[in-house]
């Protein structure tokens, strides 16, 4: 049955490839009365047709308004809504099969034997499983241990604009500016400390008032501009045939030594072929867990999660513009390059948009493998929880075919999309000018605004009144920070739907916030008291209709932002009473990373205190002195004040205002970044004392002298007689002279042997990273792998947080000395334990993004 309903799909796939391509045919066809009545008459049937079908699920279904654009955009969104809840009850049977004893494994291709968890290492023997069952795979594993815990640089959250993480620029026609080259920047931005790398590098620039364009600015951006391809990439290759896979070396790489040799193997051939396998639904950027390198005789799977630190190192070959890198679709790939590792592409040629330019049926990996190489390759490892160590054969050899066979791929569209021009090369040109495009984008980080729970309201085509749309509201802003806190997707911690549900629900009382959700998201269940409190705090809102609470959502928004804005979007701190006018977002121009603005030098303090013109009712970062007269509120809005006490402004330290506020054991922990910073500024302020210092001694050391010279010739008398005395010394004295000598000296040898330790070369320090890192210690030498729940919310939790309710990741923590015993043993991520029955890759963003075909 299920046969054939794959079948039914995939045939259906097929033949909707097939059809002429909007754009081109298709309005040519168009022109035809008869194809067009033709078209509006199965579009009526498929659409009635899909109406059903989601009616059947309880989806809602209006799929009218067929002929504009928006229309087709809601229907397009309907439908992604309607797979969401199909193919999450599709997760929750599949679980209730799973049956209740659920078996602590990580759910495998049949026939794999479930290893022991161990992030590191690689199953260099294969699977061992001699007969692999071609009937069952799962796509996502349960209980993986998190990659992010070992990564040396922390994963940077923050809500603050992404900043590359390049350092050295190979192959630069124009050099790196100073500001990513300094390397004072690096040194002083050691692992452990809990201050995100990006808002490190924020206050040193607020310090040096170096150019924020260069921060953010491509590092390539010249040498791609400036970049052309020669003559001999525009003419018809020779088509060179791919290896046979079974022929073909396939090397796993896990060190440094041999991401070396790799980086050194590259840089001397013309072209390679480069893919990545992602993650995205444990981690709230997404992470690279996987890149498939193809030469022409060779492949390469490293190991990302292991090399995460290293990567970069191949930029070498990456950005050299004489070497071409071939990759499929790379559109995601350039930005998890840039994002994960500080890599980037010049000179690279899209199979994808070949694809295109070919007008091929489908653009496909599949299809391309289908059509050039008669490979039959299936695309169902594409979601399968990349993050497996040691990865199952199967996954391996499915990675590997990602690149196997691209590069004859590059040579066989090369040769079609020459003929197809007459042998003119104008077509080969579009496509490597639209790869140029991709290599050119720049990775984004996801940015919360107080705008950003409009733009998923309106995408859930429910017109919410204003107390929905303020759970919602709430709940969206609590899901943000928890994603960032815990390092998970947002879909994780609360799906959409489960969101959009319990703010249209509004349930009275906590239980009625799990029965919005099935299965319960692990963090709901331990947060449901107070998510409780938000919907209670909503519920208390002034009741609207919908159609008020549409014409907010279109344009007046319930939080203003003042025209300049210093400081973060958490940030609604200064909110001041007072009924003031209300704006629409086009008189109060909403500055994305306003944090980032030049304008705070001119803010003066009436500006900085008189802030965000409405009140929000509640948010999570609420200052903690407002002078709320406590008694006009009820329970709900006391509970929830507390609960937002708890929570602290993470940007409100770094801020220029007067009352900064740093949470004061952050600042004499050693192990925080604030610690170092106020160490830093200390250290300037002893300086200038010292300097001071100084002077005065030296005006009172002259009088001195003076005064000196005037005893000494009084003394001179005295002196001779003393001197006389003076010259026996007695042996005890002696003695007790050099022993004092001799342990000084033992104390200094000792100490230097101590410091000695820690800072020692790694022996397996690469060619291409000796000149700038060559005095610098070897991050594995010094590395303490980071956990995530230990130190992230140290600097920001404020002393109020002890002993609250509120869910504390600490809590649950591991010290140190755990961590080392536990190393390399299943180590359990504490909320993330839980087998969850999501999809993989089913957050929002990893959904609801626009694949381009692979
Ligand atoms: P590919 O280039 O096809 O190997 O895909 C690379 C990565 O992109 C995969 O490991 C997935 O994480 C992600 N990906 C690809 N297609 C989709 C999709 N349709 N939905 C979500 N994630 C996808
Ligand atoms: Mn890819
Ligand atoms: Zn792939």
């Amino acid at each position: 049955m299920s046969l054939y309903g794959l079948g039914a799909v995939l045939s259906a796939t097929k033949a909707s490839a097939g059809l002429p391509q909007a754009g081109d045919e298709y309005d040519f066809y168009r022109s035809f009365p008869g194809f067009q009545e033709f078209c509006e008459n199965q579009g009526g049937k498929l659409s009635h047709c899909m109406s059903q079908i989601m009616q059947q699920h309880g989806c809602r279904s209006h799929m009218r308004g067929r002929n504009n654009l928006t229309g087709l955009e809601e229907q397009f969104d309907l439908v992604i809504d309607a797979n969401d809840v199909i193919l999450e009850r599709v997760g929750i049977l599949l679980d209730e099969a799973d049956g209740v004893n659920r078996s602590q494994q990580p759910v495998m291709p049949a026939g794999f034997q479930p290893p022991k968890i161990v992030v590191s290492s690689w199953n260099r023997k294969g699977s061992g499983s001699g007969s692999r069952s071609e009937t069952f795979r799962l796509l996502h594993a349960k209980n993986v241990a998190r990659p992010q815990l070992k990564f040396k640089e922390k994963v940077d959250n923050s809500n603050t604009p992404f900043i590359p993480k390049i350092f050295i620029k190979p192959n630069a026609t124009k050099p790196l500016p100073s500001y990513f080259t300094d390397k004072q920047i690096h040194k002083q931005r050691p692992e452990d400390l809990d201050v995100p790398a990006a808002l490190a590098d924020f206050i040193h620039q607020q310090r040096t008032q170096e150019h924020v364009e260069d921060m953010f600015a491509h590092p390539y951006q010249y040498e791609l501009n400036h970049l052309t391809i020669p003559e001999s990439l525009l003419s018809k290759p020779d088509l060179q045939i791919y290896k046979p896979l079974a022929e073909t070396k396939c090397s796993f790489i896990e060190t440094l030594e041999d991401l070396v040799a790799l980086n050194e193997k590259l840089c001397k051939l013309s072209e390679f072929a480069v893919d990545l396998e992602h993650h995205s639904y444990r981690s709230f950027l997404g992470l690279t867990c996987l890149m498939q390198i193809s030469t022409r005789d060779e492949d390469f799977i490293i190991d990302t999660l292991e090399l995460r630190g290293e990567m970069y190192i191949l930029n070498e070959a990456f950005t050299d513009p004489a070497i071409v890198k071939v990759f499929h679709g790379a559109d995601s790939d350039i930005e998890w390059l840039q994002r994960d590792f500080g890599l980037y592409v010049v000179n690279l040629f899209d199979t994808h948009q070949a694809s295109r330019a070919l007008n091929l049926a489908r653009h496909s990996l599949d299809h391309l493998l289908k059509h050039f190489c008669s490979v039959d390759s299936d695309k169902r490892y594409q979601l399968a929880d990349w993050r497996i160590r040691p990865l199952p054969d199967e996954m391996v050899q499915y990675a590997r075919t990602d690149t196997h066979y691209l590069l004859y791929i590059y040579d066989c569209v090369r040769v079609q999309l020459l003929d197809f021009n007459h042998g003119q090369p104008g077509l080969l040109q579009c496509v490597w000018n639209k790869s140029k495009e991709i290599s050119l984008k720049k990775y984004a980080k996801p940015i919360y605004t107080e705008e950003s729970y409009l733009e998923l309201q309106r995408k859930q085509k429910k017109s919410f009144n204003t107390q929905q749309l303020t759970a919602f509201r709430l709940l969206f802003a609590w899901r943000d920070k928890l994603a960032r806190q815990e390092d998970e997707s947002t879909g994780y911690v609360l799906p959409t739907h489960m969101m959009s549900k319990i703010s249209e629900e509004l349930p009275k009382e906590p239980q009625g916030i799990i029965a919005c959700c099935n299965p319960v998201p692990p963090l709901v269940r331990q947060q449901v008291n107070e998510l409780h409190l938000f919907v209670q705090q909503a519920r208390e809102m002034p009741l609207l209709k919908a159609e008020i609470a549409a014409q907010t959502k279109k344009g007046l928004t319930p939080i203003k932002k003042p025209e300049v804005t210093l400081f973060g979007p958490h940030d609604t701190s200064r909110v001041c009473g007072g009924d003031h006018p209300h704006f629409t977002p086009n008189d109060l121009p909403v500055k994305q990373g306003i944090l980032f603005s030049n304008e705070e030098h001119e803010m003066d303090d009436v500006q900085k205190t008189s802030g965000l013109i409405a009140p929000p009712k509640i948010t999570l970062f609420e200052e903690l002195e407002t002078k709320n007269d406590e008694e006009s509120l009820s329970v709900a809005q006391m509970k929830a004040k507390r609960i937002n006490e708890s929570f602290e402004n993470p940007f409100r330290m770094y801020l220029p205002s007067n009352d900064v506020h740093v949470n004061k054991n952050a600042k004499f922990d050693p192990s925080s970044k604030i610690f170092e910073i106020s160490k830093r500024w200390k250290l300037q302020s002893i300086e200038q004392q010292q300097k001071e210092l100084e002077a005065s001694r030296k005006a009172k050391e002259e009088a001195k002298d003076r005064a000196k010279k005037l005893a000494e010739e009084r003394n001179k008398t005295k002196q001779s007689y003393q001197e006389s005395l003076q010259n026996v010394t007695t042996v005890r004295q002696q003695a007790a002279e050099s022993a004092k000598r001799g342990g000084k000296k033992r104390e200094r040898i000792a100490s230097e042997e101590v410091t000695e330790l820690t800072p020692k070369p790694s022996k397996k320090l690469m060619k291409s990273a000796e000149g700038p890192r060559k005095t610098e210690p070897s991050p594995s030498d010094s590395f303490t792998p980071f956990d995530y729940s230990q130190s992230d919310l140290k600097v920001f939790g404020g002393a109020k947080s002890k002993g609250n309710t509120q869910f504390d990741p600490n809590r649950q923590g591991h010290d140190f000395k755990k961590k080392k015993i536990s190393k390399g043993q299943k180590s359990n991520s504490g909320a993330g334990n839980r087998s969850m029955s999501y999809l993989a890759g089913k957050s929002e963003r990893g959904f609801r993004h626009n694949w381009p075909k692979r």
